[in-house]
């Protein structure tokens, strides 16, 4: 058997198993999606998990999108934390999700991504009209999103097709060895922009603030921001030595 008669066979059996199992309302663009794979998914589910795969900047979109209807919970500020069981991120670099956390999380059917309800095959929206999906805690867009915003390094190819290889800060081709940055780091965005409202603060990790350029100049822009956070440090350290004199200057002198 050759491999196309393999294939042919294995699609053919995949598309008996995925015709059985499809519901009579499924998104037609992911059935298009599965029906032109040169491997054709078995099951809805699968179908559903590549179509977002294989759109992970709308997937961005709709999880911001999507958190932007839930809004922050009430009480809500992005704080870290070091205990595994209470959902704080242990880092600034992991983009916050309050409804990741112990306190606001909202149980089997809710996203904790963006907070929405999550029904039939992670979707987002309820086209069978059975209610939050009990077992879901992940629409499966988000999944595809909060993995672009956790390894974006992952979707290099895809950001600079997005550029037409050109460099986002030198303006010059791309090299092979170019890297995905975020154009405000991380660590401005918990050092200034911490008040930002959420979902606002996910566009940080999102397509908005990504962009791919050359190592040399990643490197300088990198040893530019070292510069600048070792400078605000050693302004903070010399305004709590001010404080210090001052307090001491204040205090009797036996
Ligand atoms: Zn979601």
């Amino acid at each position: 058997m050759t491999t196309s008669e393999w294939r042919a066979a294995r699609n053919q059996q995949a598309l008996a198993r995925l015709t059985k199992a499809l519901p009579q309302i499924f998104p037609a663009p992911v059935l298009n999606r599965a029906l032109g794979r040169p491997f054709v998914p078995p099951m809805p589910r699968l179908a559903v998990d590549g179509y977002w795969r294989a759109h992970p900047l709308r997937a961005d979109r709709l999880a911001r999108a999507l958190a932007a209807r839930t809004g922050a919970p009430q009480g809500w500020t992005w704080r870290l934390g070091c205990e595994r069981n209470d959902g704080l991120p242990t880092t600034f670099r992991v983009p916050p999700t309050p409804y990741r956390e112990a306190a606001f999380a909202r149980g089997p059917g809710w996203c904790c991504v963006c907070g929405q309800p999550a029904f039939r095959f992670g979707w987002h929206i309820d086209l069978w009209d059975g209610g939050p999906n009990r077992r879901a805690t992940w629409h499966t867009a988000c999944v595809t999103a909060w993995r672009l915003w956790n390894t974006p390094s992952d979707y290099t190819q895809l950001l600079k097709r997005l550029q037409q290889r050109r460099c986002a800060a030198g303006g010059g081709r791309l090299w092979k060895t170019a890297e995905v940055d975020h154009r405000v780091p991380l660590f401005r965005v918990w050092g200034e922009h911490r008040a930002t409202s959420w979902p606002a603060l996910l566009g940080f990790w999102g397509l908005p603030n990504l962009q791919v350029i050359n190592k040399d100049v990643h490197a300088e822009k990198c040893a530019g921001e070292a510069r600048s956070r070792a400078r605000a440090s050693t302004r903070s350290a010399n305004k709590g030595g001010d404080a210090l004199r001052q307090q001491r200057g204040r205090m009797p002198v036996a």
